[in-house]
Order: structure tokens, then C-alpha cells, then sequence
């Protein structure tokens, strides 16, 4: 691993790597900086480096560092998301990527509804079908987002998954091109279909293949920042 601004520059020219191949090209894909146990000083050298959209997982975390970062990032929330917790982030994030129940949609609609804004949200899928992880099962994607229609507040821009960890990235290729396939589904089950245009897929060790498939949205942490440290992280 280099330094944040070698890391950065390795990232985007993958990132473009595989847009090109995909037929696109880098500015197609927005690239998430994933700052979770990451210093606020260290979010701002990436952000300096023109990676200026940023993802947290846990809420309290994203609040601490809403308040102290000195830059002006667009701020996504991509991790399980407690119906108690919105409140606090309905107003400060552009995205969330984890939306997974209807009685979260009930919430972040009424949140949303009280703050006067539409909030925009990405469904999040288990496409590995992995106990272990949040997300709604594929096959149920279609009817979710149909259900999501009925909440005036909310603007659904999108599908989201956190594919199995592997060793090997080809090896999560199917579940990518599957998730393309749930994408394509929705936009054809949906009148109002203008908005959904994210295909938020990829991290560190497989966003190129996401990209290849068609992702458009990947959320690098490692490759941007190194390891994470949870134990002394914050
Ligand atoms: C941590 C995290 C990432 C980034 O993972 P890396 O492997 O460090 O790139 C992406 N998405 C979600 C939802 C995460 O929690």
C-alpha cells in the first residue's frame, strides 16, 4: 500500500480500467471513500485528492465526523441503519444505501416528511444470500421497490449489495451480473422509474468486476486508506 494520494490515483485508474471495458467512462462511476475507523484528517487528504463522495456505516460515527470535517463531501449512510437512528442522519446524508425493511421506509419517509425534503434511498440486497448480512433476498426485490412507491418522501434511486467476501473477484462475477438482472427488473416493474439509475456495487476486492458487470457506484475503504485498525479506530 501507498500513501492515501498514490492509493487514490491506483483506484481511479482501475476504476476508469474497467469503465472503459464496460464501454463508459471514469466520470460514470462515482467512487465512494468508505471513511469507517478512519481520522478526519485522513478522510481530508482523500477528499483533497478529488474523492469527494464519502459512505459511514454506523451513525454515530458519521455524526462525530459531520461535525468536524473541514471539507463539504457528499455524505451516504451504507451500513444497517436502526429505525430509532434515522432522525439524526434524514437531513445531513445525500443516500441511503440500507434500506431493507418496510418499517425502515415507513420511518425515513415520516422523517423525511417532518424535515420537508424527499430522501433519496438505495434497496440493499443479499445477493449471496448470506445469513451473516442485511439486505432483502432477490427474488423479492421487484415487490420491495413496487411497496416503496406508496411513500411520497422517498425517492428510490437504486439497488445496493455487499457481495461475499472471496479471495478471488471473478468469483463474485455471477452475483454481480444477477444483481444487473434484479436492476433491469425493477426499472421495467416501476412506472415511475426515471430516478433509479444507481447500481451501487464493488469494494475494495472486487469493485472491478463490479464495474465490468455494470455497476456504477463501487465503496473502496482498504484500497483507499489501508487495513482498518477497529481496536484503537476512534
Ligand atoms: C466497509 C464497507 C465497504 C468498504 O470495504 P473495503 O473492503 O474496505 O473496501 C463498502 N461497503 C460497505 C457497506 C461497508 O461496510
Amino acid at each position: 500500500m501507498g500513501s492515501i494520494e498514490e492509493n487514490a490515483r491506483e483506484v481511479l485508474k482501475n476504476v476508469e480500467r474497467a469503465a472503459i471495458k464496460s464501454g463508459r467512462t471514469l466520470s460514470d462511476i462515482t467512487v465512494i471513500g468508505v471513511t469507517k475507523t478512519q481520522s478526519v484528517s485522513d478522510m481530508e487528504r482523500l477528499f483533497d485528492c478529488g474523492i469527494t463522495s464519502f459512505g459511514e456505516n454506523k451513525v454515530q460515527e458519521f455524526m462525530d465526523k459531520y461535525g468536524e470535517v473541514k471539507r463539504n463531501p457528499h455524505w451516504h449512510l451504507i451500513g444497517h441503519l436502526q429505525t430509532n437512528k434515522v432522525k439524526y442522519i434524514i437531513d445531513k446524508v445525500e443516500l441511503i444505501q440500507s434500506v431493507e425493511s418496510l418499517s425502515l421506509a415507513e420511518e425515513i419517509n415520516k422523517r423525511a416528511q417532518k424535515a420537508g425534503i424527499i430522501s433519496n434511498v438505495l434497496i440493499e440486497v443479499n445477493i449471496g444470500d448470506e445469513s451473516s448480512k442485511f439486505g432483502i433476498q432477490p427474488e423479492t426485490a421487484v415487490q420491495f421497490a413496487k411497496d416503496l412507491e406508496k411513500y411520497s418522501n422517498i425517492c428510490l434511486k437504486g439497488l445496493m449489495c455487499v457481495a461475499p467476501f472471496v479471495e478471488n473477484s471473478e468469483n463474485n462475477r455471477e452475483l454481480f451480473r444477477k444483481m444487473r438482472h434484479v436492476f433491469v427488473d425493477i426499472k421495467k416493474e416501476i412506472n415511475d422509474n426515471d430516478n433509479i439509475s444507481i447500481l451501487s456495487m464493488g469494494m475494495t476486492n472486487d469493485y472491478e468486476v463490479a464495474i465490468e458487470e455494470g455497476s456504477n457506484m463501487v465503496r473502496v475503504g482498504t484500497g483507499f486508506f489501508g487495513e482498518r485498525n477497529y481496536r484503537t479506530g476512534l
